[in-house]
């Protein structure tokens, strides 16, 4: 349906895009993925967005960061494999994944700041980037230039606000749009009825409600979007549908709860992903 500057990604549509997981797949098949995120400050991202990660159906994994988010990762998340962050980033170091998140818990260190300029200059792989990663990103918008792969920022309006300039009275959808346009990326602006754009394309996605608006919410959802784009979707079907997925979950969890911790929408992913086929 087609709502002016919008169309609405609705229960119907949004089903349709997930595939169902075929009766030979073996994990190869389901993506290898790279969470660049975490430090000693800041563990808690780290470990939400890797558990929602691998809860949405990444075949392996791995979070490079700081010793003392690996050493908790290895309690919270059994399955996710860890690597020390090494203080200068090679192009090797990339290779294997078939798609790479940035941000969550990352910080704001001077490291931090270098590992995103190594992410946008050595990497090739489609690109999530969140949180810490995105204020970086604003005080150097020049590292979207001339990349080639799909870049999914995932903003909320805070975010969004330090990214692009606009009039508080501005329509956002409009804003967003031309956010995208400009600068070549999938723009995730997150909030009630979270807006999806390509700068061709925008979508509002309605799920998601006032009980989810709790700090690691939005970890959660990078884990899920970082995912789906590891399993072979593209940059827009990837926020799409993980933005739904993570909105159904915690729509899931709504009757019974007055806050939704992202912990337990976590543990709802899978079952909220197999109602979905
Ligand atoms: P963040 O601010 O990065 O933790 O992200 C918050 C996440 O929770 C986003 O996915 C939002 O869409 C979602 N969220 C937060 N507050 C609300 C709300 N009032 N209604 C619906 N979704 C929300
Ligand atoms: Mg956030």
């Amino acid at each position: 349906e087609e709502v002016g500057l919008y169309q609405l990604a609705d229960q119907k549509m949004m089903c349709s895009l997930l595939k169902e997981r075929r009766f030979d797949g073996h994990k190869g098949d389901y993506g290898r993925t790279l969470l660049i995120t975490g430090c000693h400050e800041y563990k808690g991202a780290s470990l939400l967005s890797a558990k929602s990660c691998v809860y949405s159906g990444s075949g392996v994994v791995t979070v490079m960061s700081e010793q003392a988010v690996i050493d908790a990762l290895t309690v919270y998340c059994p399955e996710v494999t860890t690597q020390l962050r090494p203080a200068v980033m090679r192009k090797e170091d990339f290779l294997k994944y078939q798609a790479i998140l940035i941000g969550c818990g990352l910080g704001q260190s001077i490291d931090s700041y270098r590992h995103v300029i190594d992410v946008f200059s050595m990497s090739h792989q489609p690109l999530v980037v969140d949180a810490d990663a995105l204020t970086i990103l604003s005080s150097n918008l020049d590292l979207l230039k001339n990349q080639e792969r799909d870049i999914i920022l995932t903003p909320h309006m805070g975010e969004f606000r330090r990214l692009c300039e606009f009039d508080e009275h501005s329509d956002m959808l409009f804003v967003a749009r031309n956010f995208a346009l400009k600068h070549h990326v999938i723009l995730v602006l997150k909030g009630p009825y979270t807006i999806v754009t390509d700068g061709q394309e925008s979508y509002r996605i309605f799920a998601g409600n006032k009980a989810m608006a709790s700090g690691g919410m939005g970890d959660t959802l990078a884990g899920i979007i970082t995912s789906l784009l590891g399993q072979g979707y593209g940059g827009l079907q990837a926020a799409m549908l993980g933005v739904y997925i993570h909105g159904r979950a915690g729509d899931c969890l709504a009757n019974d709860a007055y806050t939704i911790i992202p912990s337990k929408l976590i543990d709802v992913i899978p079952q909220t992903m197999l109602q979905m086929i």
